[in-house]
């Protein structure tokens, strides 16, 4: 078994007959054909159609999740000495590129059912210098915008959500990556919406901020040769957005299956007495980016599943708090202890153990997933 299968995605038929790998195939070739390898008319054509999917004007295609949350940050003026409040228990890219700009990254502790950002300990953490809020939505479900929009708004600051794991997830109808000022998310190719390589995007409603983030994208170029702001080269490759284009024609689908699949496990693992599967907070769906739940043992319930054939991973074993590339960067938590440790996320990351995920996990699977998980964590906890 896999953890993540990407191989059988490319035998689904779509809606026209075609597999995904001739709708694949045929939309490389028009590409090699018209010969626009950087800003071609599929860049364009994706942006309309996740825009309309994720229901905001403007949608601006990038070169990975990462740059996305960068040039997100830089269209806010985020920079040196402003502070952006985020989450300690998160991939690098979330606090990485608050630091790459100079400014500090603020961390407030997860919640301990979601593992997203506890609203109740965000007003502590905003300060004079804080310049924007930079929620993540971790495992496939969105973080509390209700509660955080809320607080934001009575201190007149901008939320970014890093959808980069939440892509086509809703909270009370809405889809993550609208649900605040700016959304990016990311389609690494093991993303719930992934290509074969990297890019992402940018969402918003707000046409001044997606003409911004377009330009600094482009090298801040406001016409040819001619650049009025510092930018970046981040924009998507055509041929990405033409891979992107075909995937997308499965995605809605995927999506239910992510739902349905997920639904499945934690029926399955609670059937077993095992209490630790994904909990949505109300209003909230989950695409199950990562299907998580917590072990006493980890180590060794990780090595009985590998045994067993089932391979596991851990997102993440160490809070970007405590990462060497981040650690010192100025007073990063004076509203968690001293030692910048969010004793919430600190459990987290030393109990939580990712389980295989993936649309296409058959029946069969599921019995021989849950049943290795409920052994293992009976031989081993
Ligand atoms: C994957 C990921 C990113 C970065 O996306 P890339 O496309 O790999 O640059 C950022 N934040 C989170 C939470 C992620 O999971």
């Amino acid at each position: 078994m896999q953890f993540i299968d990407l191989k059988v995605q490319q035998e689904q038929l779509l809606a026209d007959g075609r597999s995904l790998r001739e709708a694949i195939n045929s939309r490389i070739a028009r590409v090699l054909d018209h010969g626009q390898y950087i800003l071609g008319p599929e860049a364009a054509e994706l942006e309309q159609h996740l825009a309309a999917y994720v229901g905001v004007e403007h949608c601006i295609a990038m070169a990975s999740g990462t740059d996305a949350l960068l040039i997100a940050l830089m269209a806010l003026g985020v920079g040196a000495g402003d502070e952006v409040v985020t989450t300690p228990f998160s991939f690098i890219a979330t606090a990485e590129t608050i630091a790459l700009l100079g400014a500090v990254p603020v961390y407030v502790d997860i919640d301990a059912n979601t593992y997203n950002l506890d609203p109740s300990q965000l007003e502590a953490a905003i300060t004079p210098r804080t310049k924007a809020i930079l929620p993540v939505s971790l495992y496939g479900q969105p973080a509390d915008f209700v509660a955080i929009n809320a607080i934001a708004e009575r201190h007149g600051l901008p939320v970014i959500e890093d959808g980069a794991q939440s892509f086509g997830a809703q909270q009370y109808g809405r889809r993550s990556c609208s649900l605040s000022t700016i959304g990016t998310t990311s389609f690494f190719p093991s993303k719930p919406l992934g290509g074969y390589g990297d890019a992402g995007a940018c969402f918003t409603a707000d046409a001044e901020l997606a003409e911004k983030m377009r330009r600094i994208s482009r090298h801040g170029q406001s016409r040819r040769y001619f650049h009025t702001e510092v930018g970046v080269n981040g924009r998507i490759d055509t041929l990405q957005a033409a891979i992107l284009l075909a995937k997308f024609e499965l995605f809605e689908a995927e999506v239910e299956a992510r739902d349905r699949i997920g639904a499945a496990l934690s029926a399955r693992l609670q059937a077993f007495g095992i209490s630790s599967t994904p909990k949505l907070a109300p209003g909230n769906t989950s695409v199950y980016a990562q299907y998580t739940v917590q072990v006493d043992n980890r180590a060794a319930t990780q090595a009985y599943l590998k045994e067993q054939g089932i391979p596991t991973a851990v997102h993440y074993p160490t809070l970007l708090c405590q990462q060497p590339a981040l650690a010192g960067q100025g007073p990063c938590a004076r509203h968690c202890h001293q030692s910048c440790s969010c004793p919430v996320a600190q459990a987290a990351s030393e109990r939580v153990m990712s389980l295989p995920m993936h649309p296409y996990l058959s029946d069969e699977d599921l019995v021989e997933i849950t049943k290795s998980v409920a052994d293992a964590i009976s031989q081993c906890n």
